[in-house]
């Protein structure tokens, strides 16, 4: 059965692949032929991953899945949430968004936040949601130099290297995105 991931990222797409029962083909964004960008105008983590499965599934008619991940700090009300990627600008730059997230917990004493990752999926005329969650501390500074977006400020609950300093398999054992990974999978097994 052809399912398509709502995603052009490679890397994402193969390692999903994987984990997917063989009957199972994923298709890429580019693979039906979607080249134009899927707006992402919800206010929540949860209605960006609903708005890009639906997207696909109301213009190509294609069971589809979409993920959509953000950071929560909880001295900031839940900040950067929708807007991680773009938390310091259009722009969409790490470090940019590493240093305002530093700026504006600068003297607050609780780092608490976690990383969400929702992934929606549209199957056959229904809707699921499965949602990954890690919980963590923010640190005052920026250690590591794998990973992406916020990793080099994020330290996991149980844990003492940040999410930059952990390889992608340790990283992908804990994380939201692998632990909603492997919700889908179940799901879908
Ligand atoms: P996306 O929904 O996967 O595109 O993620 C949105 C934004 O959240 C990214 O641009 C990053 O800023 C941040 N983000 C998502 N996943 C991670 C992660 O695993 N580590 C650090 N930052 C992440």
């Amino acid at each position: 059965m052809q399912l398509v991931f709502a995603s052009n990222n490679k890397n994402k797409i193969k390692e999903i692949q994987i984990l997917l029962p063989p009957m199972f083909q994923l298709l890429s964004l580019e693979d039906i032929g979607c080249l134009e960008e899927i707006p992402e105008t919800a206010d929540t983590i949860e209605g960006n991953a609903i708005l890009k499965a639906n997207y696909v599934t109301q213009n190509y008619g294609y069971n589809c899945f979409a993920d959509d991940t953000g950071l929560e700090v909880d001295a900031l009300n839940g900040e950067p949430g929708v807007f991680s990627a773009r938390y310091a600008g259009e722009q969409r730059d790490a470090n940019d968004n590493m240093d305002k997230l530093l700026a504006n917990l600068e003297g607050k004493s609780n780092r608490n936040s976690q990383f969400k990752t929702v992934i929606a999926l549209n199957l056959d005329g229904k809707q699921n949601l499965f949602t990954g969650v890690i919980n963590g501390k923010i640190i005052e500074e920026k250690i590591g130099t794998n990973g992406f977006g916020y990793d080099p400020i994020f330290i996991a609950d149980g844990y003492y290297k940040t999410f930059a300093e952990l390889t992608l398999e340790e990283k992908s054992v804990i994380s939201h995105r692998g632990l909603a990974v492997k919700q889908l999978v179940d799901f879908l097994k």
